[in-house]
């Protein structure tokens, strides 16, 4: 049976990804063990971290002025232990969103935060291009996709302020100069592999200058100086990520994808402003080729509307529970013909309905 799986995240992956880890799972490499079962600090599992550390780098062009870590606490965790590690006195952000809202929240902890930009007021439907980034500014945080509105930053500030960048759901997904950045942080269960590790790239001089006493797990110094094994770290997870990077190659590489990208992204907006029944409410310039929001214009239509697509095997089309209406995320993974098959079903809706 074939599902269509739009899910948010935890989201698709790529099928011979899934097969390969679930291969793994019953006898890893032929060593008659599951990578379930294998020390962190085995050769094999070295060779996982060394293998998925070269494959980011190499993807994304970075030199070894960058280290790749491998953490736990989600995203989330990151909201805190930039701050921590990079607050000296003050920081700038973007509120683009619910997940933007939240690291804001998390970084006026530790010091003074300039919002330079905030969507709050207009529901996040767009993203202010024109802003300016004080010299004074510890580091600059965005937010390149915000998952549950569905926009999607499309450039980035020329600054000599540090910017740092959640990309946990369009991580991979286009090619970008990625040395503008000197913080990408992104959880794996988006666009990379299975939940429960967070990859966080850094440019090595940005640490350092803080003399704080930052605990242990907290301080990306300590990381680097174990490669990312300070303690256990989620091994399936990295292997996942690690086989996912591999099929991202296999596939042509980042500029590739991002073109398969924008292409399923055309199709389905295409297909929701000529629908009379759906609308999206995302400014043109920033609609997100990873997560696609819509509604129904008449809310009344919504119980109609879920009994097809759910007995047509679509499952995660649900919007997100702060704002409702509908959701495709349309993430590396998701082939072609899952967009083309969810447009059938609209048409038909149309058809049937308006
Ligand atoms: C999902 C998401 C997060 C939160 O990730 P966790 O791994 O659940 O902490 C943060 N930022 C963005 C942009 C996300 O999409």
């Amino acid at each position: 049976m074939k599902i269509h799986n739009f899910n948010a995240g935890p989201s698709i992956l790529p099928k011979e990804v899934v097969k390969k880890s679930a291969q793994s799972v019953i006898n890893f490499n032929d060593t008659g063990l599951s990578v379930l079962e294998i020390s962190h600090r085995s050769m094999d599992f070295l060779e996982i971290i060394e293998k998925t550390t070269f494959l980011i780098k190499r993807m994304m062009g970075l030199n070894e002025d960058y280290a790749v870590l491998f953490l736990q606490g989600g995203a989330t965790l990151q909201f805190s232990m930039i701050p921590y590690n990079l607050m000296y006195k003050k920081a700038a952000y973007l509120d683009t969103g619910f997940w933007a809202y939240n690291a804001i929240k998390e970084a006026k902890k530790f010091g003074v935060v300039k919002v330079l930009f905030s969507g709050k007021n207009i529901n996040y439907t767009s993203i202010e291009k024109d802003y300016h980034i004080p010299c004074n500014m510890d580091y600059f945080h965005c937010t390149s996709n915000n998952t549950i509105v569905g926009t999607q930053m499309k450039i980035f500030p020329k600054t000599s302020t540090p910017i740092v960048c959640d990309m946990s759901s369009d991580i991979f997904s286009r090619k970008l100069d990625f040395c503008q950045f000197s913080l990408i942080y992104a959880s794996a269960q988006k666009n990379i592999g299975s939940a429960g590790m967070t990859i966080v790239i850094i440019k090595k001089e940005i640490l350092g200058k803080n003399k704080k006493n930052i605990p242990s797990y907290m301080d990306y110094k300590i990381h680097i100086q174990n490669n990312s094994i300070l303690n256990t770290p989620n091994v399936f997870s990295i292997y996942t990520s690690m086989l996912t990077l591999e099929w991202i190659e296999n596939q042509g590489g980042l500029f590739v994808l991002e073109k398969k990208n924008q292409h399923k992204a055309k199709l389905l907006y295409n297909e929701i402003d000529k629908n009379s029944l759906f609308e999206n409410k995302i400014h043109e310039e920033n609609r997100s080729n990873m997560n696609v929001s819509f509604f129904l214009k008449n809310k009344d239509l919504e119980k109609e509307f879920n009994k097809i697509w759910k007995k047509e095997n679509i499952v995660g089309l649900d919007g997100h529970r702060y704002l409702g209406g509908y959701r495709a995320s349309i993430y590396n993974a998701l082939p072609l013909e899952s967009v083309q098959f969810l447009i059938e079903i609209m048409k038909e809706f149309e058809r049937k309905f308006s």
